[in-house]
């Protein structure tokens, strides 16, 4: 095999133009505009099909997880939802903002064309708790989004602060335009979550003869009592 040698030019040879002026140039841009924007206080128009924030139209979507299943974040969830007292016939995707990369690979995935992408793309927070929660969201219809961000025109996300119980598992969404919507997390996954186990028949007969047993127990105490005081 053959060798190859490579050829460095010695130090001596690289010609060096030593400049006193150089460094001062770099003053001329304390004048200049900065390119930077101040989030979350300025904003720029996004370039027209910008990959931003997702829309999700909850009747179209049938549950699939196709979704779920190409993203290569691993960023979705299906998630089992109870809206005005009732059961969503199918999963929902929720959506980790921590994870995802944008790439928009579930959009183009979507069957039924439920998911969807609008150019809004700016998500801050102060990181206290209730903000993060934004960070996980089951998006909303994109006629709703539309409207919020036809009203503001900053290009962020629509919803101001999501709350979510943990005891009633219920989420609170507080849009922007001071709507609010609630719903219940039943549970996660492709498969629907099981109704709460009721009592069966023989548990609830042990039920009822726990509290005779213990009055029973309890008898020959208070006739030993009642004995003394006699
Ligand atoms: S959003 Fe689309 S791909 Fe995802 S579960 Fe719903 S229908 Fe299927
Ligand atoms: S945009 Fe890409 S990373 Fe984000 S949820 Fe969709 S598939 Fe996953």
């Amino acid at each position: 095999m053959e060798e190859i040698t490579f050829k460095v030019a010695p130090e001596s040879k690289v010609k060096k133009k030593p400049s006193f002026l150089k460094p001062w140039l770099s003053l001329k841009y304390l004048f200049k505009k900065p390119v930077t924007i101040k989030i979350p206080y300025e904003s720029i128009e996004p370039a027209e099909g910008y990959r931003g924030f997702h829309t999700l139209d909850w009747n179209k979507c049938v549950g699939c997880n196709f979704c779920g299943q190409i993203c290569p974040a691993r960023a979705i969830e299906m998630t089992w939802i109870e809206v005005d007292g009732k059961m969503e016939k199918r999963p929902h995707p929720k959506i980790d903002y921590g994870r995802c990369t944008f790439c928009q690979f579930c959009v183009e995935v979507c069957p039924p064309g439920a998911l969807g992408f609008v150019e809004s793309y700016m998500l801050t927070t102060e990181w206290n708790e209730e903000e993060l929660q934004l960070f996980d969201w089951v998006p909303i219809h994109p006629d709703k989004f539309k409207e919020i961000q036809e009203t503001y025109r900053d290009w962020r996300f629509p919803v101001e602060k999501i709350k979510f119980d943990k005891e009633t598992k219920e989420v609170t969404y507080y849009l922007r335009n001071g709507e609010e919507f609630k719903f219940k997390i039943l549970g996660y996954g492709i498969r629907p979550p099981k109704p709460p186990a009721k009592p069966t028949v023989k548990a609830e007969e042990k039920a009822q003869a726990k509290p005779e047993e213990k009055t029973q127990t309890k008898k020959p105490e208070l006739d030993a009592e009642s004995e003394k005081a006699d």
